[in-house]
């Protein structure tokens, strides 16, 4: 008898398995080899600023301290593995507008923190591949975290307890406060299930009484190779090139809300390119294109928590784009949860969507 299962090895599922097993919780996980995960496409940007407003990121500091916290520690465990590190990025504005929206926020809100060196065009220090028509400033406290990397290193270290399978409804069942999945010939049973399914959470029956309004984005990147760009900053714009090491850069991302698969498309691939020209001037090479459905909300904020339903059946999701900043966080309020040490996150209980259901 286990502990928990976990359903899904994204990094929603993986963070949580190594806060449960770490904690001393016997874990099982379920996927169905990560086929249509997000996680294993995301661009991996940690950024306190989003988008064209300038929004501060919600509750950015306390969950980059509690992701800092724990991706350091894993690295230190896991033989100085580097899964996360912060990173230097540069802004760069789009046209005078969007200066002038900047410059607004600046002043009245408090973005400082966030904010380093202010620059003007075609600043000298910024490289001339670097398109600079309209000024930018250095964000403070950015960061790049290495998904593949690290869901690669989780997948080895739970090697023993993963199971290859896809849940439905006809496969779990709950008697006695025991759960039960059964999978091929294997037949698994626990006192908890959490469901960490990322986007498919929208289409999952188990999940269908929650009220959760899901408003899921494709999105797609692509790994660019020049020998011409520096590797020292990430640059962005609503749109990010991460310098990934060897000349190669990952650019990520765009949105698309009326395409729900996971396939790259030559739409993807025109968008792709005409956002890295927008902010680079140098000739490159695409060694690869990916696509994947992010995991988003009409709230914008991710959930957690007991199904009101369903004692025992617990879940984890909505973390949009920014699973690698969110997923620590949640994990060990999680923990907090099943040791009844503490309660769920009041901005993210999953009561919160069934109460206006
Ligand atoms: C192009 C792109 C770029 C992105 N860039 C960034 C970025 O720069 N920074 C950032 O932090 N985030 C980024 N994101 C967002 C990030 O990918 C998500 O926030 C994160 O991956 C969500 O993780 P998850 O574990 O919830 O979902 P997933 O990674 O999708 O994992 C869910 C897993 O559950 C499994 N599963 C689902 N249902 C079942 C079932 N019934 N039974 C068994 N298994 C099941 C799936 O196979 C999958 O492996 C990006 C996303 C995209 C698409």
């Amino acid at each position: 008898m286990h502990d928990c299962i976990i359903i899904g090895a994204g990094i929603a599922g993986m963070v949580t398995a190594r806060v449960l097993h770490d904690a001393g919780y016997d874990i099982a996980i379920i996927d169905n080899a990560r086929k249509s995960s997000a996680s294993i496409v995301a661009a991996g940007l940690i950024n306190p600023i989003t988008g064209k407003r300038f929004e501060p990121s919600w509750r950015y500091d306390e969950f980059l301290l509690k992701a800092r916290q724990f991706y350091t520690e894993c690295e230190s465990i896991d033989e100085e593995q580097v899964y996360y590190r912060p990173f230097p990025m540069l802004r760069i504005f789009a046209d005078e507008k969007e200066h002038d929206i900047f410059q607004k926020k600046y002043t009245t809100e408090y973005l400082g923190r966030y904010v380093g060196e202010q620059f003007g065009p075609e600043y000298s220090s910024i490289h001339p591949t670097i398109k600079n028509l309209h000024g930018g400033f250095r964000t403070l406290n950015a960061g790049k975290f290495d998904y593949v990397h690290f869901l690669n290193a989780m997948s080895s270290t739970f090697s023993s307890c993963m199971v290859n399978g896809f849940i439905d409804k006809g496969n779990l069942s709950r008697n006695n406060d025991v759960w039960t999945v059964t999978i091929d010939n294997q037949v698994i049973h626990s006192r908890k299930v959490i469901f960490c399914d990322g986007w498919q959470g929208s289409k999952n029956p188990w999940l269908a009484d929650l009220g959760l309004r899901y408003d899921i984005v494709k999105g797609e990147s692509c790994i660019i190779r020049t020998t011409l760009l520096p590797e020292t900053d990430i640059i962005s714009r609503g749109f990010a090139i991460i310098p990934i090491g060897n000349h190669t850069f990952r650019c990520a991302a765009t949105f698309q809300w009326n395409e729900l698969h996971t396939i790259p498309t030559a739409f993807g691939a025109e968008r792709l390119d005409s956002r890295i020209t927008s902010l680079i001037d140098c000739p490159y090479e695409v060694l690869e294109q990916s696509a994947g459905l992010r995991p988003t909300m009409f709230e914008h904020k991710p959930f957690m928590g007991e199904h009101p339903i369903y004692p025992g059946l617990l879940v984890m999701g909505g973390l949009g784009t920014k699973g690698a900043l969110y997923a620590p966080y949640m994990a060990y309020n999680l923990l907090e949860y099943l040791r009844g040490a503490g309660d769920i996150d009041p901005e993210m209980n999953v009561l919160q969507a069934f109460q206006r259901r």
